[in-house]
């Protein structure tokens, strides 16, 4: 069910069931030789819809615009402020709250969302915990991005290996790929260089320099990822599983009170 495809009567009936709603948060910024622009958005929305339908959850809109200042220097990406983000989803998130909902599972699709989202969280609990007022229905909010949760990671690492990479990935390829077949892009490319151990250590999925540095460092947009192997039967496989798990872990979200 999308929060943006029914009516407020429809919202409010909801309401008398559930108090939690999916939020899928992604990135618009460039993907590499073969991926998709918005392979960040569309990869939380698709696995969300999916979770929206089996589990009878509410999604809202999809968050389309991420953090993504270091990819600036690829055509087409477009990057929001950290600050803008924290104020996005405090914003976001206030609203529905005024509605009646007090759970808010942030399903990610872009490590450069974590850190302004928990940011945000942090926002939103000390405006509570300033008010001190007990009586205050408590809100929750949890991030987690599609590819964390150990089955779904076993899988893209089982299905790819050592070509899964950090960027651009044949993992988030392939589910653009299953989710928007007319779109899928053909290119010839090589192997990419390996990541060294020493730029993952120093190098989290949420932590870069600028776009200048980004574009020297990785010229073609990926990052230790071989993107040609994405199939839309790999990226079939990928949602199917994340469906089940985040479907799982939203749940138990919404059993902790
Ligand atoms: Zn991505």
């Amino acid at each position: 069910m999308l929060l943006h495809h029914s009516t407020w009567h429809e919202v409010e009936d909801y309401l008398t069931r559930s108090k939690g709603l999916i939020i899928p948060i992604g990135s618009t910024e460039q993907h590499g030789p073969n991926g998709l622009i918005g392979t960040d958005s569309i990869c939380p929305e698709t696995i969300a819809r999916g979770i929206g339908e089996r589990f009878g959850a509410l999604v809202g809109p999809t968050v389309t615009l991420g953090v993504a200042q270091f990819n600036l220097g690829f055509p087409g990406s477009v990057s929001v402020r950290p600050t803008t983000m924290i104020a996005l989803i405090q914003d976001y998130v206030s609203s529905l709250v005024r509605s009646g909902f007090d759970h808010f599972y942030f399903l990610n699709g872009h490590g450069g969302n974590l850190a302004p989202a928990r940011a945000a969280f942090q926002e939103i609990y000390t405006e509570t915990s300033l008010r001190h007022a007990a009586d205050d229905h408590p809100i929750r909010c949890r991030i987690r991005s599609w590819w964390e949760l150990p089955r779904t990671n076993a899988l893209r690492h089982d299905m790819f290996g050592e070509w899964e990479g950090v960027h651009a990935t044949p993992s988030e390829v392939a589910i653009t790929q299953h989710a928007y077949p007319d779109a899928i892009k053909v290119r010839d490319m090589n192997k990419p260089e390996r990541v060294s151990e020493e730029y993952l250590r120093d190098h989290p999925s949420d932590d870069h320099y600028d776009a200048h540095h980004h574009r020297e460092k990785f010229p073609d947009g990926r990052i230790g990822s071989d993107p040609s192997l994405a199939t839309p039967d790999a990226g079939a496989r990928l949602v199917d599983c994340a469906i089940d798990e985040m479907g799982k872990d939203f749940q138990s979200f919404l059993a902790e009170g």
